[in-house]
């Protein structure tokens, strides 16, 4: 009954080449770097037509964007499994930054956009020939809603809820790992259903990359989501409970799961300090605060390194060791430690004061790069490459773009570069 789906509860991580931001911070960047972590990430199977296309217009997005009412804060991040500072946050909370501003902008068409909630799509009509010339639904359950339209653009978001299908088309990355029940998702469960992938088959398009799930690293026990504190970034630790680090925290996300699985019990302990926590009242990228965490529990608080061992059962020697091995690491900026960590990032710094925080974390379905197959101007494409007549698709729905392992704040970037193309096309029906 809400708009906004998976985006509105993200992060908001959105990458991109941005010369006045990225410069201002002393960060080097180039849109051919960006291409090229994006298809390396990925692990070489992203279309690198689309990802040309995302990464030379993702910052003319950001551009478009803040002329549409976006406001972005003028620091730039660094997503978990980003592979570079690039990510950009919006000033108000999270993913609403961008969700919230898109719906007052559809407010100003007034009666020339109508928005149903609670209607989710089950057909696509076609005509004879084949062409999308409409989509049809029950709103509220019960009252058959049929839109007829000249073009038709899917964009219902990804399949990560869905237990059922992830688990049959789990044969990538992650086929060593069971994605049942046990393992939570961070995705909305009656949003995330993977309804468009049925939708755009009945119209033959192709669908491509399925097995390609995405697990993040930074999911609550128990649910899998992610809603609480920021947990991207820089300047947090990924400890064992032996009080071990055991990777490197700027890793991809892929990699990182994989090295919490190894862990005893096949989770970790995120920690951090005052550097990230200056003030337990002030919200965070997520607008949380940190007080409110401690309140809920879901955050554990000490002084001292010595406590915080006590805290979370972890022997303290061992604690302390990881954090000077980690601070070894970002006071010599460039060099690498033993897990491959460089602070070469303007944001890594020592962490040496408390208080210090902790909070348990597990891996958790949390994208699917799989998809329908579509081209620069977001048109569905049929299994021989032809356009399907009169239907667009963009975001999550998609896929080709991100390969085997989407870089964190690249699926933001996607969804509104390649969700302004299909725009454009499906009104020029192109
Ligand atoms: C907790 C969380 C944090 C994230 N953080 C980041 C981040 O910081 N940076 C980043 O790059 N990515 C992030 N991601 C991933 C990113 O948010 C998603 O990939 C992206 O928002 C998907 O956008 P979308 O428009 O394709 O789909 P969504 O935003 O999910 O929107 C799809 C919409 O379609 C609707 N829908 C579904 N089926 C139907 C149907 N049959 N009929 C009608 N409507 C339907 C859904 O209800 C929903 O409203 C995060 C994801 C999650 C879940």
């Amino acid at each position: 009954g809400f708009l906004g789906g998976s985006t509105n509860v993200s992060g908001g991580a959105l990458n991109a080449v941005d010369d006045k931001r990225q410069k201002a911070q002393g960060i080097e960047d180039s849109v051919q770097k960006f291409y090229e972590s994006t298809m390396k990430g990925g692990h070489n199977v992203g279309n690198p037509e689309l990802v040309k296309y995302l990464t030379d217009n993702a910052y003319p997005t950001v551009e478009w964007m803040e002329k549409e009412g976006v406001v972005f804060r003028d620091k730039i991040g660094a997503a978990t499994g980003s592979l570079g500072q690039r990510s950009h946050y919006g000033k108000k909370p999270a993913g609403y930054a961008y969700t919230s501003a898109f719906e007052n902008k559809l407010k100003e068409f007034g009666d020339h956009v109508v928005v149903l909630t609670e209607t989710p799509a089950s057909k696509l009509i076609m005509d004879k020939s084949g062409r999308v010339i409409g989509v049809s639904g029950l709103h509220a359950g019960k009252q058959p809603v049929t839109v007829m339209a000249p073009s038709v653009i899917l964009a219902t978001g990804g399949f990560g809820a869905n237990v059922k299908f992830r688990q049959e088309v789990n044969t990538g990355v992650w086929k060593e790992v069971t994605l049942d029940n046990r393992i939570g998702t961070t995705n909305i469960n009656k949003a995330a259903q993977g309804d468009g992938l049925k939708l755009a088959k009945s119209a033959h398009a192709d669908i491509i990359g399925l097995s390609d799930i995405q697990l993040h690293p930074n999911g609550t026990p128990g649910t899998g989501l992610m809603q609480d504190i920021a947990t991207s970034g820089r300047n947090r630790l990924f400890i064992n409970k032996n009080g071990d680090r055991f990777v490197s925290e700027s890793a991809a996300r892929d990699t990182l799961c994989k090295a919490i699985f190894k862990q005893p019990d096949g989770t970790y302990w995120l920690l951090m300090n005052k550097l990230r926590y200056p003030d337990e009242n002030k919200p965070d990228r997520m607008g949380v605060t940190m007080k409110d965490m401690l309140a809920l529990g879901r955050v554990k608080k000490a002084d001292t390194l010595d406590e915080m061992a006590k805290l979370i059962n972890v022997p303290a020697d061992h604690l302390k060791a990881a954090v000077a091995e980690y601070n070894k690491a970002a006071s010599n900026k460039g060099t690498k430690d033993k897990f491959g960590f460089v602070a070469t990032n303007t944001d890594d710094a020592p962490m040496t004061e408390g208080p210090w925080y902790a909070c348990l974390k597990v891996p958790t379905v949390h994208h699917t790069m799989g998809g329908v197959r579509i081209d620069t101007l977001a048109r569905a494409l049929d299994k021989d490459g032809k356009p399907v007549p009169g239907l667009y698709a963009a975001g999550e729905v998609t896929g080709g773009i991100h390969g085997a392992n989407r870089l964190g704040g690249n699926a933001i970037a996607d969804v509104f570069t390649f969700g302004r193309q299909a725009g454009a096309s499906a009104a020029q029906q192109k």
